[in-house]
């Protein structure tokens, strides 16, 4: 039988796990949060964001319009539906 142990991840949050799965809940939650920020893109516009360091939409409304469409992996197709996400956050590409 296994044993709940309480550890503490690198982040320093608390947890208890009874596997050898060094995997901190807390932290796969954030994870998880932030690549729904971007799940209504398709795949390669997701990595052409990651692969730019752009992990939120303030980071993103650092960009134009016209910056975003040269990132490969981000088609046209792309650009409504970010507009779409910075609206929600009253936020908007630079001008
Ligand atoms: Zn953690």
């Amino acid at each position: 039988m296994s044993q709940k142990t309480e550890r503490i991840c690198k982040k320093g949050h608390h947890y208890f796990k009874s596997s050898d799965c060094p995997t901190c809940p807390v932290c796969e939650e954030e994870r998880k949060a932030e690549a729904g920020i971007f799940a209504v893109l398709a795949a390669p516009a997701r990595r052409a964001m990651a692969s730019h360091g752009i992990n939120t939409l303030e980071q993103l409304a650092n960009y134009s319009e016209k910056e975003i469409l040269q990132f490969h992996g981000i088609g046209k197709t792309s650009i409504p539906a970010l507009k779409n996400l910075l609206a929600e956050r009253r936020l908007s590409f630079k001008a």
